[in-house]
């Protein structure tokens, strides 16, 4: 089944059973400055969860084109390293707005799964909030899942399993129930709530959520007016189960992306990791310009520059030394744009825009990579000084993720210590020389500044991540 059919099939499922389809709404959220990116399915229905806003329906079925590459949801850093994530991927979903809550919408999940697209029960494993008794009692009394394959799952803050979700750090939220696969016992990983969940085998395909609550700044949680629903399962990662592969990056989309993302970078190594992050990026480049965002040096802007540089090296570090990127839009406007006639009708703006900020990368690039490559010639240790990370940032447009990409490659570590105090002397002499602060400035017409706030070491896994938060 081609992801095309796939998505089709999901949204006449959720038509026959009384469902509207809602177009996918642009990336960047219309309704919402607390919000970097379009996240999730729901985002376009918030004030509807809210009770703020009434539609001519109470049932609701979408295909939501998806960035997460800053914000509350990030998973830049974990692009070429999972088989699973994307910066960007299209969220199917379904809706119920005071309409059916938990019971129906556990049964049409699974009747979705297990009958229309027939995906074996023998490879389904489920989880519910460790508190949520009736979800539980409704996969195993009455869709009759083995009750070993319906696991509870507690708070985990930032863990791949919470089964509490929320949009962001205030809005609508509420316990889930999340439905997994098995890849099989050739893939490394165990179940969820395992020790070694973060693994590829047991991948979670839907997330069905059960809008109860309005979060406050403060963290007190409101009950809705009416409980509701909202479900999310990723088509990449559903492909991948139907097109029986195991990795995302292996289903009809991404091959043919990174087949011609090889041929004009010129390698032949179709396994490469780069590859398969370009071809994620291209996709997030494509449509964040599509919908109106422009490479810059703040908010939006700056993660949308961050990802094109980020993918621009990848394609040097392949030996392709010229602007590469744009010439990629044909083949993803052949492989999406029948989805998305906006991709095809901005195709010229585009490709315009992306060769423009890749050309002005590319003055800088290769000598920051040999100024770098001079620098880890000489590191003693293990970590890259913050010094060196703050010139390749400063001078040569290195977005500290990108250094952090590369040090990531080789085992390095980041002083991001180092690069902040290097930071504040520079505002200091900035500050000192005039009296413009740059801290406060916003770009006109964003209502989104990003702070940066630092950095953030995740311990467990021994990475860092850059911290940019959004701020009203
Ligand atoms: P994971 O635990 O694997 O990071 P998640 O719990 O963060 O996923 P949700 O917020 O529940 O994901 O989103 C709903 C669904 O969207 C997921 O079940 C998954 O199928 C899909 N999805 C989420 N993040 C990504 C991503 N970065 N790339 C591709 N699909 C994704
Ligand atoms: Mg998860
Ligand atoms: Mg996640
Ligand atoms: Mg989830």
């Amino acid at each position: 089944m081609k992801s095309a059919d796939i998505r089709r099939s999901f949204l006449d499922f959720f038509i026959r059973h009384g469902h509207v389809e809602v177009p996918s709404s642009p990336l960047v959220p219309g309704n919402d400055p607390t919000l970097l990116f379009t996240n999730s399915g729901m985002v376009q229905f918030k004030e509807v969860f809210l009770g703020r806003e009434k539609r001519p329906y109470t049932r609701a079925v979408s295909s939501q084109r998806c960035v997460r590459a800053g914000g509350k949801h990030n998973d830049l850093e974990n692009v070429g390293y999972t088989a699973r994530h994307h910066t960007f991927f299209e969220m199917l979903g379904n809706f119920s707005f005071g309409d059916y809550f938990k019971r129906e919408a556990i049964a049409y999940a699974w009747e979705f799964l297990t009958e229309t697209i027939e995906i074996p029960v023998d490879r389904l494993w489920v989880t519910v909030y460790e508190t949520d008794d009736d979800a539980y009692a409704i996969w195993v009394n009455e869709i009759g899942v083995a009750p070993e394959r319906v696991l509870r799952i507690g708070d985990k803050p930032g863990g791949s399993s919470d089964n509490f979700w929320q949009m962001g750090d205030t809005g609508p939220c509420g316990p889930c129930t999340e439905i997994f696969y098995d890849h099989g016992p050739e893939v490394a990983g165990g179940p969820p709530g395992s020790p070694d969940e973060d693994g590829d085998r047991y991948i979670e395909i839907w997330n069905l959520v059960f809008m109860q609550y309005d979060r406050d700044s403060s963290g007190n949680l409101t009950p809705l007016p009416h409980p509701s629903v909202d479900t999310g399962m990723g088509l990449e990662r559903l492909a991948a189960v139907l097109q029986g592969v195991h990795s995302n990056y292996e289903i009809d989309l991404f091959r043919d992306l990174i087949h011609a993302a090889a041929e004009i970078v010129g390698t032949k190594d179709l396994d490469s990791a780069s590859l398969k992050v370009i071809a994620d990026h291209i996709r997030s480049i494509a449509f964040l310009i599509t919908d109106g965002v422009m490479p810059g040096n703040e908010g939006r802007g700056y993660v949308l520059r961050r990802v094109i540089r980020r993918a621009a090296r990848h394609g040097h570090k392949l030996g392709c030394d010229e602007a590469f990127l744009y010439r990629l839009i044909p083949a993803l406007v052949s492989a999406m744009g029948e989805a998305y006639p906006e991709l095809a009708e901005g195709q010229e703006n585009l490709e315009r825009v992306l060769r423009k900020e890749e050309m002005k990368f590319l003055e800088t690039l290769e000598k920051g990579v040999r100024i770098l490559e001079e620098d880890l010639g000489r590191l003693q240790g293990s970590t890259i000084p913050g010094e060196t990370i703050f010139l390749l940032y400063d001078t040569y447009g290195f977005p500290v993720d990108l250094t952090g990409d590369i040090a990531r490659e080789r085992g390095l570590e980041l002083d991001l210590e180092g690069f902040e105090r290097a930071m504040q002397e520079q505002r200091d002499r900035a500050r000192a020389a005039s009296h413009f602060t740059m801290d406060t400035a916003q770009a006109p017409g964003m209502d989104v500044a990003t702070e940066f706030t630092g950095y953030e070491r995740l311990e467990d896994e021994g990475r860092v991540v850059a911290l940019f938060r959004d701020h009203e």
